[in-house]
């Protein structure tokens, strides 16, 4: 009895061998072409010298010269008039925020920053300013990244450096020093509405801080808010927007900013 049962066993095994030998052997013998792909060629893009300059097909939206590119968000007919010297933008404080002529939809940005190494301040007064992903109104409307001196400085972790403010702690702090300039890099899917005005698919946020990945594919609750629960409001193609925060602290800088519309 345990020699036929024993022989039924190596019969078995013996099959389950042979067919996956077969099988092996018809996926070697297929056509690796059937699963190439040769359309749609990608568009040869040429890079910048480092990861930091601008690639070829890149918007540049400062380049150290002027603010061109830019407006008032007080006053759409008068120019930014935040200070450029030595090819740098420096806040003004007292001229309310900035933000691009041009709007945009999905995008790859890149804007450098830094903390004056005289800062002053804690908390959230201490080198605030911000990227509105989209601008979507006067004042602060919009999806704010958070600009903040956070080294060696705490406040709420939803509203420290790198963080959307008031909605994703960032997943790390890789703040520099005051006086060091800093980097974002952002992938930016914007939210899309329906005709009736109701969320169709909400926005997406990846960010890069000083090469360290801070936000992954964060899905949006909707637009920045200071008090309560964020929420979405329907908009289409939107500025980026710099912050002119009010605290007391000294303006920082921005410089190289340049963008690749998706
Ligand atoms: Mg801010």
């Amino acid at each position: 009895m345990l020699k036929i049962v024993c022989k039924q066993k190596y019969l078995f095994l013996t099959l389950c061998i042979t067919v996956m030998s077969i099988e092996l052997l018809h996926a070697q013998q297929g056509d690796p072409k059937l699963t190439e792909v040769y359309t749609p060629v990608p568009p040869i893009v040429t890079p910048g010298k480092t990861n930091s300059d601008a690639p070829s097909d890149a918007i540049i939206l400062f380049d150290g010269k002027n603010l061109d590119q830019w407006e008032s968000v007080n006053d759409s007919t008068k120019p930014a008039n935040w200070t450029v010297a030595d090819g740098i933008i420096t806040v003004n404080k007292t001229g309310g925020n900035i933000r691009t002529k041009q709007s945009f939809l999905d995008y790859q940005l890149h804007i450098e920053w830094r903390i004056p190494e005289n800062i002053t301040g804690t908390g959230q007064a201490r080198g605030n300013s911000g990227v509105f992903l989209a601008s979507t109104g006067a004042g602060d409307g919009g999806y704010e990244l958070q600009v903040l001196d956070c080294y060696n400085n705490t406040t709420y972790t939803n509203g420290q450096t790198a963080s959307i403010y008031k909605q994703s702690v960032p997943l790390a702090n890789a703040c520099k020093k005051p006086g060091e300039w800093q980097s974002y890099d952002v992938i930016w899917t914007a939210p899309r509405f329906n005709g009736d005005g109701s969320l169709k698919t909400p926005a997406y946020v990846t960010v890069l801080h000083n090469g360290v990945l801070v936000q992954n594919h964060y899905e949006l609750t909707g637009q920045t808010l200071y008090i309560g629960k964020p929420f979405y409001k329907a908009h289409g193609a939107s500025p980026i927007k710099l912050q002119a925060h009010g605290d007391k602290s000294e303006p920082i800088s921005y410089k190289n900013i340049w963008i690749r519309p998706l």
